[in-house]
């Protein structure tokens, strides 16, 4: 053991609270620390590792692109750009995309987009409507979105043009709509909230409510795209189709990568409204591409929908035998979280750590599953034996 936790205090920002762990190396679902230690992560870089740790695509992807060409600039076309926007447009309902690099940034470009279009088409309404805990990032404008005053609260004034309504409500969207309105931006299942999941029909009623009104339905896709809720994209699974979407993590494979993607009828950006020197770079499009083909040809969204079942099965099956600890599970695909009956989602993250199991303290009361894609049934079985093994630790 070395003295990384004292290096990093007298070295970096204390802006995480990180787990007691030092990942030094990583393969497929499992991670090494530096006592070489073995882990199962399912946590997947926040949901980013779609295919695991160090997949052979991913690693022969980044490895051809880094001998062939590594930045150059928008100023030029590149293939590796154009081979992944064709692949997300063929493979998705928008039409147009635009590369970024994190998940806030892809948000600030659909924000920019959304008010655009209202300048053009909505006599200059502005205003986003976006919902209670959700989260869309942390740059000044992002956090002004998300739906979480202690995310602000440090950093007032924060972009004025977001009205924040709650989660899963449709009135509270319909009373909160006016002149100034440009669009509703929602995630599809809130991830950082809490893993919220909607009802069934929920974003179908937003979808008609955007359409009456000629405003945008952008959908945060940062966290639930790219297979993560069993489709594709998340939209898919509640039967709607939005005019704009965000994505980030996934899609990366564990680049660090994002994106928007619009419809034709609301493509409005035009040269000099945004740019980004690094967005749509060869390395990471190539990492992306690779990531994003291997998830459409080997249709692991299908296995997703299969494998996120037993996790979850299992998972309530555990809660039944605990019925005084876990409160509830819920979630769509590889997304899941537990609630506790309590706020020791902390000590029970650090129980797992000691059973060898990597998980999220996504609120004080509730631990989120999010494993690579392709975790294996084993893989699966194992994590679960290890979190009740955890549970009865504690
Ligand atoms: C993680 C996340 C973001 C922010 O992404 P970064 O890459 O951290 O900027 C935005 N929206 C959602 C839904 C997320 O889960």
């Amino acid at each position: 053991m070395s003295d990384w936790i004292e290096i990093e205090k007298q070295y970096y920002m204390f802006c995480a609270r990180r787990q007691p762990v030092t990942i030094v190396r990583g393969s497929g679902t499992r991670v090494w620390d530096d006592s070489e230690k073995e882990y199962l992560d399912f946590t997947a870089g926040w949901a980013s590792d779609s295919l695991g740790h160090c997949h052979p695509v991913m690693v022969d992807a980044i490895t051809n692109q880094a001998n062939t060409l590594l930045q150059t600039s928008n100023q030029f076309y590149t293939l590796p750009q154009l081979d992944l926007a064709k692949l997300l447009v063929e493979n998705s309902c928008l039409d147009k995309v635009f590369f970024c690099n994190s998940g806030a940034e892809a948000n600030e470009g659909a924000i920019k987009l959304a008010r655009k279009y209202g300048k053009e088409n909505l006599k200059g309404a502005f205003e986003i409507i976006t919902a209670d805990n959700s989260f869309h990032g942390r740059t000044m404008t992002t956090v002004s979105a998300t739906g979480n005053v202690h995310y602000q609260e440090n950093f007032l004034p924060v972009t004025p043009g977001f009205i924040h309504v709650p989660f899963n409500n449709i009135e509270a969207i319909k009373e909160n709509t006016g002149k100034n309105t440009c669009a509703v931006m929602l995630e599809p299942i809130q991830g950082e909230g809490g893993v919220n999941v909607p009802d069934p029909n929920f974003l179908q009623q937003v979808r008609s409510w955007c359409d009456e009104n000629n405003i945008l339905l952008i959908l945060d896709e940062v966290q639930t795209g790219m297979g993560r809720l069993g489709k594709l994209f998340g939209y898919e699974l509640y039967g709607v189709e939005p005019d704009v979407i965000t994505l980030a993590k996934g899609m990366g494979g564990g680049v660090p990568i994002g994106a928007f993607l619009t419809k034709d009828h609301c493509d409005v950006l035009r040269p000099g409204d945004h740019g980004s020197t690094f967005g749509g770079n060869p390395l990471t499009c190539a990492a992306a591409f690779a990531c994003c083909n291997f998830i459409v040809e080997n249709d692991l969204s299908k296995y997703v929908t299969q494998i996120g079942s037993e996790l979850k099965n299992g998972l309530h099956s555990i809660a039944s035998n605990n019925e005084s600890f876990i409160k509830e599970v819920r979630g769509e695909g590889l997304l899941i979280a537990v609630e506790l009956s309590e706020d020791v989602s902390g000590d029970l993250v650090a129980a797992c750590n000691n059973q060898g199991l990597l998980l999220n303290p996504v609120r004080p009361n509730a631990v989120r599953f999010m494993p690579p894609l392709n975790v294996s049934k084993d893989d699966v079985a194992l994590g679960l034996s290890r979190f009740e093994d955890a549970i009865k630790s504690l």
